[in-house]
């Protein structure tokens, strides 16, 4: 079983993520968040990429194939993985495809528009410690700097800046229509609405997941 999570920066794939793992027990890999602990890390590949994620530009395709290709053949995803921030682009689509051909896929995208993206990622920070996300609207004014779950200090991406903000939402526009026209081939793609609240975004999710895990179980109850 795959998902694919599919939508602008700030859209809320990785919240979307997070909550279908708790549910479902999927792993969900994050390409994004693999790439900035490879730069915290300071490894080789974190070093070659730091400057292009910096710009908010694209890491080049073998350099995240690679990567995701390692982290899914691990023994946790033999059951099934969730996606957040790949494939980016159709050549990583189709390359996903070889390397794994999976029983059962579902494409989530998750829409926004350009407006609501940039209001949101302009208020986005990152636990230093942890990596949870908070959304500075939703925060008491005391609670701006400092992680509730465990402490750490909050902290803005350097691509979540209002300069690189417009740059990487053009990046997305870019590559989003042709992986979109894709997945609606293969019939295998829902979009559903990212301006909602987080817990109803996630029961539209469900419903479709549960749906699909029915009709990809087999007699074995095996996905
Ligand atoms: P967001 O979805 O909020 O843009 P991510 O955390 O998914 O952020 O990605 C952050 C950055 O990591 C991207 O701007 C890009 O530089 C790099 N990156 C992540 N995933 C990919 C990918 N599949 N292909 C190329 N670059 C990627």
């Amino acid at each position: 079983m795959r998902i694919i999570l599919l939508g602008a920066p700030g859209s809320g794939k990785s919240t979307q993520g997070d909550l279908i793992t708790g549910k479902f027990g999927f792993p969900k890999i994050s390409s994004g968040d693999l790439l900035r602990r490879a730069v915290k890390d300071n490894t080789p590949l974190g070093k070659d990429v730091e400057a292009v994620m910096k710009r908010g530009d694209l890491v080049s395709d073998h350099v995240v194939i690679e990567m995701i290709k390692e982290r899914i053949e691990k023994d946790d995803c033999q059951q099934g993985y969730i996606l957040d921030g790949f494939p980016r682009t159709l050549s990583q689509a189709l390359v996903l495809e070889k390397m794994s051909p999976e029983k059962a896929e579902i494409v989530i995208g998750i829409h926004l528009d350009d407006s609501v993206v940039i209001d949101r990622i302009s208020a986005r920070r990152i636990c230093s410690g942890c990596n949870h996300i908070f959304n500075l609207l939703s925060k008491s004014p005391e609670h701006r700097q400092i992680c509730e779950d465990c402490g750490g200090t909050l902290i803005q991406r350097p691509d979540d800046k209002p300069e690189v903000i417009k740059d990487r939402l053009k990046v997305y526009h870019e590559q989003q229509d042709a992986l979109v026209e894709f997945y609606k081939e293969k019939n295998v793609y829902t979009c559903v609405e990212g301006d909602a609240d987080r817990d109803d975004i996630f029961v539209n999710i469900c419903s479709l997941l549960d749906r699909i895990i029915e009709n990809a179980m087999g007699a074995d109850g095996v996905l």
